[in-house]
C-alpha cells in the first residue's frame, strides 16, 4: 500500500476514535463467551466469523498505529501492518457481520461488534474497496434528494395510482386525500420505502385510524449507513429532518425498514418531532381503539421475527407482540427469547448486495430456519424490509413451509370496517 493511502486510511481510523471506540478496542479479554453468539459462527462453525476474531483485525491495526507497545515492539504487540491483505481481511469481516449487535447482548463487556466493524467499513471506502453497488446505491440517493423538483411531478402521479388500492382496505372519508402528501401542518410525516407495498397497508390504517398525516417525499432507506458512509448517511437522513421541520409535524413515523428507523432514531438528534417506528405507531392505535382488528382473519400459527435494529438495538419488543395478540389466538415465540433472537442474516447491506450475497446468506443463516421450523407457525410475521426479504429467500432455501409476511399488511387486512 502506498504511503499516501495509508496516511488517509490512518486518518479515518484516527476519526472513528472517540472514548468508547476506545474502550472497545481496549477491553476484549478473550473470554470467548461470544463464540457462539454470532448466527454466522452457528451455522459455519469457522473461527473469521468469531465476533471476537473480526475485532481483532481493527484491534491489531490500532494496536500497530495508536498504541506505543505495538509501534515500537510489533511482534510483542500484537500488531497489524495497514496492507492490501488486512484490507481484504476488514472486508472479509465487515461484510459477513449484519451489525445485529448479538454478540453484543452476551459479551460481558458489552463491545459493539457493529461500532467496531463500522472503522472496518470506512477503511474500505478509503481504500475504493467497499462493495460497488452500496456506494453507487448511496449516491443516486443522494443525488435524487437534491433534485427534488425532477421526480416530484412522477411521484406524485404514482402515489395518486395507489389511491383505488388504499380504498380496497379501508373506505376512507378523507376525499381526495387518501395519500397526503406534503401536507404543512399535519402531525405526522410518514416516510416509506419505494413500492406500494410499504405505502397501501400504512396509509389504509392511517386512515381508519383518523390520523392527521402526510407522506414524505423521500425514502427512508439509508444506503449510507450500509456501507458506513457518515457523510452521506447525514445527507440522506437530513433531507428527512429538513422535510419534517419544514411541514412542522409532530411525529416522524418510520416504516417497515430497521436501518431507517435505527439511523432516525439515534442520529437524528434533538429536533421539534419524535421518531416512531410503524409497528409502535400501530400498537398505539389499537390501545387507544382507534382501529379495530378480526382475529379471524389469521387462524392459521402466528410467529414473530424480531428485526434486529428495531427490537435489539431499538428496544421495540413489546409492540409488535401487543398487534399479534390482536390479530392471532395462536401466537408462537421463537425460543429462547426475543432478547437473544437470531438475526435473519440479512441485514449490514447484505440483502442490498443482491444475489451477490445469496449464497453466504443462505449458508450462514442456517440457524435462523432452524429457529423459525421449531415454532412449526405457518405465518411469519416481520416488521423490516430487509428482514422480509431474507426471511423469503430462506423460506425457499429450507423449505420452511412459513408465508412471509409485513406485520403492517397482516393488521391493513385484518381493519374492520367502520369501527
Ligand atoms: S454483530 Fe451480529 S453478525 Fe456481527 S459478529 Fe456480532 S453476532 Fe455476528
Ligand atoms: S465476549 Fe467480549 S470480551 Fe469475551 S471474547 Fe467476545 S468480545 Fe472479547
Amino acid at each position: 500500500m502506498d504511503p499516501h493511502t495509508k496516511d488517509e486510511l490512518l486518518k479515518l481510523f484516527r476519526s472513528k476514535l472517540n472514548a468508547a471506540m476506545r474502550f472497545y478496542l481496549e477491553t476484549c479479554t478473550r473470554c470467548g463467551t461470544c463464540v457462539e453468539a454470532c448466527h454466522v459462527y452457528a451455522s459455519m462453525g469457522q473461527v473469521r466469523y468469531i465476533a471476537a476474531y473480526r475485532h481483532e483485525i481493527v484491534r491489531r491495526i490500532y494496536k500497530k498505529y495508536f498504541k506505543a507497545r505495538g509501534k515500537i515492539w510489533p511482534s510483542v504487540g500484537e500488531s497489524k501492518e495497514l496492507s492490501e491483505m488486512a484490507v481484504e481481511e476488514l472486508y472479509d469481516a465487515a461484510y459477513s457481520c449484519t451489525g445485529c449487535r448479538r454478540c453484543m447482548v452476551y459479551c460481558p463487556f458489552g463491545i459493539d461488534t457493529q461500532m467496531l466493524m463500522s472503522i472496518a467499513k470506512l477503511l474500505l471506502i478509503g481504500a475504493s474497496a467497499e462493495p460497488e453497488i452500496l456506494s453507487l446505491l448511496a449516491d443516486t440517493s443522494v443525488e435524487k434528494g437534491k433534485s427534488l423538483e425532477y421526480f416530484k411531478e412522477s411521484f406524485l402521479a404514482g402515489i395518486q395510482r395507489l389511491e383505488a388500492e388504499v380504498v380496497k382496505k379501508w373506505q376512507s372519508e378523507a376525499g381526495d386525500q387518501v395519500i397526503p402528501v406534503d401536507v404543512e401542518g399535519a402531525d405526522m410525516l410518514y416516510v416509506a420505502l419505494a413500492g406500494a407495498h410499504s405505502i397501501i397497508p400504512a396509509a389504509a390504517v392511517f386512515n381508519a385510524a383518523g390520523e392527521n398525516w402526510t407522506l414524505s417525499l423521500f425514502e427512508a432507506v439509508n444506503f449510507g449507513a450500509f456501507v458506513g458512509d457518515p457523510t452521506k448517511t447525514k445527507l440522506i437522513l437530513d433531507r428527512i429532518v429538513n422535510e419534517a421541520k419544514r411541514l412542522k409535524v409532530k411525529e416522524v413515523c418510520i416504516c417497515e425498514c430497521g436501518t431507517a428507523y435505527r439511523v432516525m432514531k439515534q442520529l437524528s438528534g434533538k429536533q421539534p418531532f419524535k421518531v416512531t417506528s410503524i409497528t409502535e405507531v400501530h400498537n398505539r392505535y389499537l390501545k387507544e381503539e382507534r382501529i379495530r382488528v378480526d382475529k379471524r382473519r389469521f387462524p392459521d400459527p402466528v410467529t414473530y421475527h424480531d428485526p434486529c435494529q428495531i427490537a435489539r438495538n431499538g428496544g421495540v419488543m413489546d409492540d409488535p407482540r401487543y398487534i399479534l395478540s390482536r390479530l392471532t389466538d395462536d401466537f408462537r415465540e421463537m425460543a429462547p427469547d426475543p432478547r437473544y433472537n437470531w438475526c435473519c442474516g440479512g441485514g449490514g447491506g447484505l440483502v442490498a448486495m443482491g444475489e451477490d450475497t445469496l449464497d453466504f446468506r443462505m449458508k450462514s443463516s442456517r440457524v435462523k430456519a432452524d429457529q423459525v421450523k421449531d415454532t412449526g407457525a405457518a405465518v411469519l410475521a416481520t416488521a423490516c424490509e430487509n428482514c422480509h426479504t431474507q426471511l423469503s429467500n430462506l423460506n425457499d432455501h429450507y423449505k420452511m413451509g412459513v408465508q412471509v409476511r409485513f406485520l403492517s399488511s397482516m393488521l391493513a387486512d385484518a381493519l374492520i370496517q367502520n369501527g
